[in-house]
């Protein structure tokens, strides 16, 4: 173990590591403080060819080792929780190239979600991957988490986004799939191994991604709707006036408006009566495309057959962003009502209206009173199906139920023909309910593929593949 640690200190020199515990402490606990590692030895590689040396001692001497990039993951993924080495993957941190009529731009892994975004917009283009950690998260992380955001309507989760990764493999060799082809079916599409792996087949060291052309004209609305089921009809109607213009369609209920009124700052109900439940929506295009128009005319139509029963459109940027400032803060305002048990879940569209209504009252005979806080990205069919406590001196008793809760509204997920991890992955958080509700040739699969490109399993050990067979 010593001379493994001194050999991959000489890999990177003396601005490549640390082991100093004032220095490590930050990158050992995520932002939720729900996981707290430890770890001997924190590399800091500046090159792939640094990764590839450090994989290479590390798959020789059995080293586990985790990947972090932002350090913003949400299922504690990026947390040494053993005593494994610590990859901080921050210096890998160069654009290496911007093909403008292509529209593709190759960066490290370690480059900042918010630096692409706009390294895009200064030719014009666009990256449209969104998410409220932009500044910190790295697009390592992103591609190995598969992030999702706002946008995926319109433009897909981040596997839509990638066209091309670099990686290095558990024993140190480089796969380069370093590509900008819009078509290639020349045999398994291997960079799929590595989006939303979760840094356990390989380190990704480098990704060239897919840019858009950067709409001029952003339509935001805020509408108030009587029921998801309406929400769900008015999706569908302002996507076929639009001609498919959406770019996002976020559900909130009254209870989210009143919480995010209450504690943030600046934020208030944009709207004169309340309504139970409300949409946040976007569409986007050229400056000529008279969106702003037809989609006037779309809200109308919906007035008139009682999909909507209130709007306000965004008349400048200014109120564009209060109006996503309503439905960004909903997590934020969520902490000052005091504990919150969550899920991440998906179920078809289609299925939403009855899924709230049969799985909201399940949850609330377990905790009477819990108040259900349902909102996230409706277009998707991916709720953040969140409870708060009763009232807020309640937390002990409520957060009791946690295990009982989540099964609960996993099961029925399940029944639905869900997915208990839509958009912020398994880490450590979820790999024990995987086999409870993946089938036992799905985890099979999982197994052989994490055997194969891992065989001595040194990466990211405990996370993502569950260990136990099929429950
Ligand atoms: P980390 O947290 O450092 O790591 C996450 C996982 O990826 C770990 O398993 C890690 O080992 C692995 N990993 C990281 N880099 C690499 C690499 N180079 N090679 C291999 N494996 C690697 N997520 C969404 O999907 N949608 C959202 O809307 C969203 N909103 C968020 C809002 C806030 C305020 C916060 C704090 C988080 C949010 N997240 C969201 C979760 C998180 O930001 C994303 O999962 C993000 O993609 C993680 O990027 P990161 O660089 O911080 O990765
Ligand atoms: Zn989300």
């Amino acid at each position: 173990m010593t001379d493994a640690i001194a050999r991959l200190k000489e890999v990177v020199g003396t601005k490549g590591f640390s082991e100093d515990p004032v220095e490590i402490a930050p990158y050992l606990e995520e932002w939720r403080s729900k996981y707290k590692g430890n770890s001997p030895l924190l590399l800091k590689p500046a090159t792939t060819s640094e990764v590839s040396a450090i994989l290479a001692i590390c798959n020789e001497t059995r080293m586990p080792i985790v990947t972090q990039g932002g350090n913003t993951g949400l299922v504690g993924g990026q947390i040494p929780l053993h005593g494994e080495v610590l990859l901080s993957t921050k210096r890998l941190n160069r654009i290496r190239a911007l093909d403008e009529s292509g529209m593709t731009l190759t960066a490290e892994a370690g480059v900042t979600l918010a630096v692409v975004q706009r390294a895009a917009e200064d030719k014009r283009l666009m990256f449209p991957l969104s998410l409220a950690s932009e500044g910190s998260c790295t697009i390592g992380g992103n591609i190995a988490t598969n992030a999702g955001g706002t946008h995926v309507l319109r433009y897909g989760m981040t596997r839509a986004l990638v066209l091309g990764i670099e990686a290095v493999l558990a024993d140190g060799r480089v796969l380069n799939l370093l590509r900008v082809l819009h078509k290639d079916n020349s045999g398994y599409d291997l960079k799929q191994m590595f989006i939303g792996s979760e840094g356990t087949p390989g380190i990704l060291t480098a990704a060239t991604l897919r840019l858009f052309a950067k709409p001029d004209l952003a339509v935001t609305a805020f509408a108030a709707v009587p029921s998801p089921a309406a929400a769900i009809s008015l999706l569908g109607a302002m996507q076929s006036r639009t001609g498919g213009m959406l770019s996002a369609f976020e559900l909130m209920p009254r209870i989210a408006l009143e919480f995010v009124s209450r504690h943030i700052p600046g934020v208030r109900d944009p709207l004169a009566a309340p309504s139970p439940w409300y949409v946040l929506m976007e569409a986007t295009g050229g400056k000529d495309s008279r969106l702003a128009e037809t989609f006037e005319a779309g809200l109308a139509e919906a007035f008139g057959k009682g999909l909507a029963t209130d709007a306000t459109i965004a008349a400048n940027a200014a109120q564009a962003a209060h109006l996503w400032k309503l439905r960004e803060s909903i997590s934020e305002a969520q902490k000052h009502e005091g504990a919150s048990i969550k899920h991440d879940i998906s179920v078809p569209v289609a299925a939403i209206p009855q899924f709230l209504a049969e799985a909201v009252p399940a949850v609330q005979a377990i905790v009477p009173g819990a108040r259900a806080v349902s909102f996230g990205h409706l277009g998707d069919g991916n709720l953040h199906f969140n409870f708060n406590s009763p009232r807020p001196g309640d937390d002990p008793a409520f957060l009791a139920q946690w295990d009982t809760v989540q099964q609960t509204v996993y099961d029925m997920v399940n029944r639905y023909h869900g997915s208990i991890s839509a958009e912020h992955g398994v880490g450590a958080m979820k790999v024990g309910l995987l086999p409870r509700y993946k089938t036992t040739e799905e985890l099979d699969a999982m197994r052989a593929l994490k055997a194969a490109f891992d065989p001595l399993g040194i990466l990211n050990p405990g996370k993502l593949v569950p260990k136990v067979l099929k429950l």
